[in-house]
């Protein structure tokens, strides 16, 4: 066995988006449903077992692991994951473990965080206006938010802000991009992706990054950089406040070409591709022998069955291009 994953496009996948729940303490509208159905508890990874998947994925050379959700930080002994994965980082078999939150619990777990050796986060900050969040998110939590970045930032974390471009941003893009560059935090804007019935058109939802752009060029100088973060995003650098945006659109731009990750839900279920319905249940293969041997020989297989990308489309009436919704399979 080598120990890279290598897909049959020639892309090689070092890069883990790894959900620890489907679960959420948010409702945001472009990712849920009001009633969402959640898997049963039963058929959820135990901790146990997302560290063995964890671990089956660096040996097959992944060095960057996203914990995820659902809501990570909800779930119950999720500091252990950290821990456990711990001694990889230091050992430099893994480069990178970090997480995306929506930062509701950042504040008590920030610096347990750091101490795991968790060097940035991520956070989703769709709206800094109290009634605009809780119109967005379902939920009254902006303050614990921001006291969860504050509190990040304290314990030396790089903090990452995440907004989805939905309609009616671009009233307050502005406060936005100087709340996170004040802060020095790259913001980055992501397109909104038809995953699942949210009980809303995503048509009234979507907003194209090319027009958010050109309305930010019109009082903003952006600049290309060719910087990189492993991942979709392209960045410019704003001349005046000297920060960063970074634009994930994979709607306007396919960067299937480029992908380098693969992502495995909470129930262990394996998907190469954010878009497309393949899928292998790694669960069953790691209950089923206490070896790793077939739980990575089933990774291998997968990996050389990476579709080539997503092919999303957002228009009236039509239905999400998956059933399956973002917190399902880990954003
Ligand atoms: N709960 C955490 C959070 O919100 O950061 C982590 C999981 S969430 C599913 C991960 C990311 O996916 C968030 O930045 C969220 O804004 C984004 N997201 C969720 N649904 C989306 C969708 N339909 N299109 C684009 N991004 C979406
Ligand atoms: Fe929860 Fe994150 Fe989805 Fe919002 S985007 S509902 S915070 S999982």
């Amino acid at each position: 066995m080598s120990c890279s994953l290598i897909d049959s496009f020639g892309r090689r996948v070092r890069y883990l988006r790894l959900s620890v729940t489907d679960r959420c303490d948010l409702r945001c509208v472009y990712c849920m449903s009001e009633d969402m159905i959640f898997v049963p508890r039963k058929d959820l990874l135990s901790l146990e077992e997302i560290d063995r998947i964890a671990r089956a994925f660096i040996r097959r050379g992944v060095d960057k692991i996203r914990i995820t959700g659902g809501e990570p930080l909800v779930r119950k002994g999720i500091m252990d994951v950290f821990r456990n994965l711990a001694p990889l980082l230091a050992e430099g078999a893994l480069r990178e473990l970090t997480l995306t939150t929506n930062g509701t619990q950042l504040a008590r777990r920030a610096e347990e965080l750091a101490r795991a050796g968790v060097r940035r986060v991520n956070v989703s900050l769709d709206s800094l206006d109290p009634a605009r969040f809780a119109a967005i998110t379902r939920s009254r939590s902006l303050d614990l938010v921001l006291s969860g970045i504050e509190a990040a930032r304290a314990a030396g974390l790089a903090v990452k802000l995440n907004v989805v471009a939905l309609q009616g941003v671009e009233t307050e893009i502005d406060e936005l991009m100087k709340f996170a560059h004040g802060r020095d935090m790259t913001l980055t804007l992501i397109e909104t992706m038809p995953l699942g019935e949210v009980g809303a058109d995503r048509v009234d939802q979507y907003l194209p990054l090319t027009k958010l752009r050109r309305d930010l060029e019109r009082r903003w100088t952006l600049v290309d950089v060719p910087m990189r973060s492993g991942g979709p995003a392209h960045y410019v650098h704003v001349a005046q406040t000297g920060g960063k945006i970074g634009f994930i659109a994979p709607m306007t731009h396919n960067f299937c070409e480029e992908c380098n990750r693969v992502r495995v839900t909470a129930s262990g279920i394996l998907h190469t591709c954010l878009g497309q319905e393949d899928s292998i249940d790694l669960r069953t293969v790691l209950r089923r022998s206490e070896s790793d041997e077939p739980l990575m020989a089933a990774i291998d297989r997968a990996i050389l069955d990476k579709p080539r990308g997503h092919d999303f489309v957002i228009e009236r009436g039509r239905p999400p291009a998956l059933a399956r919704h973002m917190s399902a399979t880990g954003g």
